[in-house]
C-alpha cells in the first residue's frame, strides 16, 4: 500500500512541479531586439500573411503548420479509465505531446473538446484543421471513434489517425509477423482468437487480415461471448468478424488456437485455456494495465509460449510509442494527404524487420544490460532504439510516395536520413 501511495505521489508531483503540466510553447526565432520583434509581429508579420493569402501552400513555408500535430480527445475512453471527460484527459494528451516531441521532433497542441456528439466533434476538428499538419485522434470511445475518423479522413487533406485503433494494430501486427516466424507458422493458416470487439480489437483484426489472416480462421469475442453470425443485433463492426462456428465461449474458442489477441479486460484467460492451444501458442494479452492473463502465469503454464503484453515490466511490450511519432514524421515529411493502408503496412514491416537486426549496445545499456536478440523474448524493437527514427519514417514516406498521396516526394534519401538524425 505504501509503495502505491509513493508512486501516486511521485506522479502527482511530477505533473505539478516545477510548473503545472508537461509541455510549453518555445519560440524558434530571435526575439532579443526591437528589430526582431518588428519581424516576429507587426509590421513584419504582414508579409508572410500576404504570401499565404496569395497562395495557401505558403502556410507550410512561413508557419509551423507542417510540423504541428493536434492531439485531440473528448475524454470518452481515456487509458483504461473510461469516460472521465475532457479536462481529466488532458494529462494524457500532454503526455502524447511530449512523446511526439522527444521521439520524432514533432510539435503538438493538445486539444480537449467538450462534446460527445459525433457531428459537433467532427465540425470542431474540421474548423481548427488549418492550424495543423496532422491530426492524432486519441482516447475517443467506440463506436463513435470509427465514424469520427472515417469522416475526418474523408473531409480533410492532412494525415488523420486514431492512434488507439491503428497504433496498436501496427505494433501488434509487427509483433505477430515475427512471432509467427519464430513459431514457424503462416498467417494465412493460423487460428486466431480475438478477445474484445472495441476500437483496438477491430482495427487490429482488420490489419491482420490485410497481412493474410483469413476470416474463417478468426473468432472474435465481446462481453457477451463469441460473436456469432446468428446472434441478434450486431453492430456493423462486429458483424464484419462474426463467425459461422457454433461455439459460444472463450474456452471453446481457445481449443487448438494458434494465436490469442486480448484487447478486452484483465484475467479472463485461464492456464487451462493456454494449455488447450496449439503448439508454440502466441498470446498477446494487451488489456491495460492488467492483461487477460498475467505474464508470469502464462509463461509458467507453457514453455513454448510466445507472449506479449501492453506492460513495460515484461518483455515484448506492445507500446504505441513505437508507431505514432514515426508514422506522423514520415507522413508530414512528404506532405502526405492522409495515412493510408500502404503506409501502415510499411510501418509494420519496418518495425518487424528492425527487431531482426543486431541490437546496438546503447539499447542493451538503456534497458539494463540485457542482450536483446530476435526470439521469443524480443519480437519487437524497444522504444529507445535510436534506429527507429531512421527506419520507420522513411518506410512510411516511401509508401506514401508509391501510393500516390505524397505532395512533396523525397528526392535524396541520404539527405533525408541525415535530417532525421538532427
Ligand atoms: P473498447 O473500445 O472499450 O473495447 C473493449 C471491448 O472489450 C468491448 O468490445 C467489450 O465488449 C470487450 N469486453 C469486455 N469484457 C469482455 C470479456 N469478458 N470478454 C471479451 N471481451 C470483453 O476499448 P479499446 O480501446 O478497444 O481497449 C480494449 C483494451 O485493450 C483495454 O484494456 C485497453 O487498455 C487495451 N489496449 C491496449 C493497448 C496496448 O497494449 N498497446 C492498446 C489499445 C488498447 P462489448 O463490445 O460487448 O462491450
Ligand atoms: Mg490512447
Amino acid at each position: 500500500m505504501k509503495k502505491y501511495n509513493n508512486k501516486r505521489r511521485e506522479a502527482l508531483v511530477y505533473h505539478a512541479k516545477p510548473m503545472p503540466g508537461k509541455i510549453a510553447v518555445v519560440p524558434t526565432k530571435k526575439y532579443a531586439t526591437q528589430r526582431d520583434l518588428a519581424l516576429a509581429y507587426s509590421p513584419g508579420v504582414a508579409e508572410p500573411c500576404l504570401e499565404i493569402d496569395k497562395n495557401v501552400e505558403n502556410v507550410y513555408k512561413y508557419t509551423a503548420k507542417g510540423n504541428l500535430v493536434a492531439v485531440i480527445s473528448n475524454g470518452t475512453a481515456v487509458l483504461g479509465l473510461g469516460d472521465i471527460g475532457p479536462e481529466a484527459s488532458k494529462p494524457v494528451m500532454e503526455g502524447k505531446g511530449l512523446l511526439f516531441k522527444i521521439f520524432a521532433g514533432i510539435d503538438v497542441f493538445d486539444i480537449e473538446v467538450d462534446t460527445k456528439d459525433v457531428d459537433a466533434f467532427v465540425e470542431t476538428v474540421k474548423n481548427i484543421a488549418p492550424t495543423f499538419g496532422g491530426i492524432n485522434l486519441e482516447d475517443i470511445a467506440a463506436p463513435e471513434a470509427f465514424e469520427i475518423e472515417r469522416r475526418l479522413k474523408e473531409e480533410l487533406d492532412i494525415p488523420v489517425m486514431h492512434d488507439d485503433q491503428h497504433g496498436t494494430a501496427i505494433i501488434s501486427a509487427a509483433a505477430l509477423l515475427n512471432a509467427l516466424e519464430i513459431a514457424d507458422k503462416k498467417i494465412g493458416e493460423v487460428r486466431i482468437v480475438i478477445s474484445g470487439a472495441g476500437a483496438a480489437a477491430v482495427s487490429c483484426t482488420r490489419l491482420y487480415k490485410a497481412f493474410g489472416a483469413r476470416s474463417e480462421n478468426i473468432v472474435m469475442l465481446d462481453s457477451k461471448g463469441v460473436i456469432r453470425k446468428d446472434r441478434d443485433v450486431l453492430s456493423k463492426e462486429k458483424d464484419e468478424f462474426a463467425t459461422h462456428r457454433k461455439i459460444d465461449t472463450l474456452d471453446e474458442a481457445m481449443k487448438d488456437a494458434d494465436v490469442f489477441v486480448g484487447l478486452s479486460i484483465a484475467d479472463i484467460v485461464s492456464p487451462e485455456m493456454i494449455l488447450s492451444m496449439a503448439e508454440n501458442p502466441i498470446v498477446f494479452a494487451m488489456a491495460n494495465p492488467d492483461p487477460e492473463i498475467a505474464y508470469d502465469l502464462a509463461c509458467r503454464t507453457r514453455k513454448d509460449i510466445i507472449m506479449a503484453t501492453g506492460r513495460s515490466d515484461h518483455p515484448n511490450q506492445v507500446n504505441n510509442v513505437l508507431g505514432f511519432p514515426f508514422i506522423f514524421r514520415g507522413a508530414l515529411d512528404v506532405r502526405a494527404t492522409g495515412i493510408n493502408e500502404e503506409m501502415k503496412m510499411a510501418a509494420v514491416k519496418a518495425l518487424a524487420q528492425l527487431a531482426k537486426e543486431p541490437v546496438p549496445e546503447q539499447v542493451n545499456i538503456a534497458y539494463g544490460e540485457t542482450r536483446f536478440t530476435f526470439g521469443r523474448d524480443y519480437i519487437i524493437p524497444k522504444p529507445f532504439d535510436p534506429r527507429l527514427i531512421t527506419t520507420v519514417p522513411p518506410a512510411v514516406a516511401k509508401a506514401a510516395m508509391e501510393s500516390g498521396i505524397a505532395q512533396e516526394p523525397i528526392k535524396d534519401w541520404n539527405a533525408y536520413e541525415d535530417a532525421l538524425l538532427e
